[in-house]
């Protein structure tokens, strides 16, 4: 779970924020989001950098002080009208971390039977960031603190986390151009790595694999597939 920060030194070099641009994208996205700050950004990052080219267009959902990963799916699902049944060109996603919560399992087999796509990390979302860098192995046990450190070595992120700054403006942002398909590499090579050992990046994780044991996994490369930025 992320919190935005209120005053922010930063502000003024805030690239990713703003007026959505211009164009409209061809296919929408509603990306439900637990955090208040990270992913929101990302998202907006996305838009900017690939929703012209790739023609798509992302509405982050989220709330102040974040939601719940069953909250996260529901809202989502109040977009579910704009759906038309056999078609993508509208999709639903809903986006969690593993964190600490309870309803895992629960939330992911709601999402399920109501069409919503999801993009679950293990610690949290904010493994994907640092994947854009560097690999990581090894059980983080729903704990983000390794993950955080070995973040702010790198440009951009020197102050991640620190005094409930988790943006992902600016800096950060622009610090990952050009590092997407390296970072869905090594998230693909995770569920390779799956402790189940029935998951494939190609196939995804197995029907029967336990959502709480992909320790360290993140889906989120998923969501930049079905954007059409990287390929499956
Ligand atoms: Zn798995």
């Amino acid at each position: 779970m992320s919190r935005r920060r209120r005053s922010d030194p930063e502000a003024e070099r805030r690239v990713h924020r703003g007026a959505a641009p211009a164009w409209r994208g061809n296919r929408v996205f509603y990306v439900a989001v637990e955090g208040e700050s990270t992913e929101p950004d990302y998202l907006a990052f996305l838009n900017h950098e690939f929703g012209s080219q790739h023609q798509f267009l992302i509405h982050p959902l989220w709330k102040r002080n974040g939601m719940t990963p069953r909250r996260v799916v529901e809202r989502a699902l109040e977009q579910r009208d704009e759906v038309t049944v056999g078609e993508d060109r509208v999709q639903l996603w809903a986006m969690f971390d593993r964190d600490q919560h309870r309803d895992i399992p629960q939330a992911m087999r709601y999402a399920r039977d109501n069409g919503v796509r999801v993009a679950f990390s293990h610690p949290s979302f904010d493994l994907w960031l640092l994947l854009h860098f560097t690999g990581v192995s090894g059980r983080q046990g729903g704990s983000s603190r390794t993950v955080h450190q070995k973040l702010r070595e790198f440009a951009g992120f020197e102050t991640f986390d620190s005094h409930n700054d988790k943006s992902m403006t600016g800096r950060r942002a622009l610090a990952l151009q050009g590092r997407h398909l390296a970072a869905a590499k090594r998230a693909k090579r995770l569920v390779d790595d799956c402790p189940t050992g029935d998951c494939t990046s190609s196939g995804g994780h197995a029907n029967h694999c336990d959502p709480l044991r992909r320790d360290p996994s993140t889906d989120v490369w998923m969501l930049l597939v079905e954007l059409g930025i990287v390929q499956p």
